[in-house]
């Protein structure tokens, strides 16, 4: 495959950072995106490059209108108009009931979640979409199970900010589907990275695994591997489709 440019968000670590390794194995040219920790997206870009393979790491919060736009006219000026994007950056926050909500907590849920990958995919479309000159491409964006589950008690504003991507893949998808894009989602279940960490619960893939119905929790490369295929020409009629990555559940 000639190397094309696919952008990660939120490839620092996780399954960003295992869907930056693997589609690079694939003979992508990638993108690493990082908001804080550039200490990891850069070992992520010296893993691609010691297999061979061609990365940059590139700063900017999903969750700001400016940076994403700084970011795509970086990689403009670098390698050339992207032809893949993995809106794959996510947050969760701290368990709550809707009762106990913020203001505040909501708005940033919504603007990291929703608001940045919607505007990461425009950013992507006016680069990809032939109704703008460009040569098509594909988008894969990170929901998550929560969307069918609500995730009651914890964090319905996450579940409700990833109910949002499972629609925005569904429209963006018939949008450009005559313009050379095809746009598909992966629902990843419970999957055993740091973002349960970050909401409060570092044990929560281990402690919920038995509740799984394989009895375990998934893997980032897993769900890696799902977003790649969807990514590939293997996948070339497959768009606006949900992919469940979630072992059962
Ligand atoms: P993770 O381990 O917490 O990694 C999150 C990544 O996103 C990090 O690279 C982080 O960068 C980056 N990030 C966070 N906020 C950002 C922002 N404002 N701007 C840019 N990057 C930002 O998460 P994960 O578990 O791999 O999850 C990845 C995606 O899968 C998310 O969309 C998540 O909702 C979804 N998902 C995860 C699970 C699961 O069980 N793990 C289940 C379903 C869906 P820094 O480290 O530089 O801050």
């Amino acid at each position: 495959m000639d190397s094309k440019t696919l952008l990660v968000t939120g490839a620092s670590r996780g399954i960003g950072a295992q869907t930056a390794l693997l589609a690079a194995q694939s003979g992508w040219r990638v993108a690493v995106n990082f908001h804080s920790n550039s200490l990891a997206a850069d070992a992520v870009v010296r893993q691609i490059r010691d297999a061979g393979g061609s990365a940059i790491s590139i700063q900017a919060d999903i969750g700001v209108e400016s940076d994403i736009e700084k970011m795509f006219a970086h990689l403009d000026a670098k390698w050339g108009p992207i032809e893949g994007l993995v809106n794959n950056a996510g947050i969760v926050d701290f368990s709550q009931r809707v009762d106990q909500f913020s203001a505040e907590r909501l708005e940033r849920m919504m603007r990291i979640n929703v608001i940045g990958p919607f505007l990461c995919a425009k950013e992507a479309v006016l680069r990809m979409s032939t109704r703008h000159g460009g040569p098509g491409g594909v988008i894969v964006n990170v929901g998550s199970a929560a969307s069918r589950l609500g995730s009651p008690n914890q964090y319905v504003d996450y579940a409700a900010s990833k109910g949002a991507i499972d629609v925005m893949t569904v429209g963006l998808a018939k949008e450009v589907a005559s313009e050379g894009i095809r746009v598909n989602a992966v629902r990843p279940g419970i999957i055993d990275t740091e973002i349960h960490a970050s909401g409060g619960l570092p044990h929560r893939a281990r402690d919920l695994a038995s509740q799984m119905p394989m009895g375990r929790a998934g893997t980032s490369e897993e769900v890696a591997n799902a977003i790649v295929w969807l990514l590939s020409p293997s996948a070339t009629y497959c768009s606006g489709s949900i992919l469940d990555i979630a072992g059962a559940r």
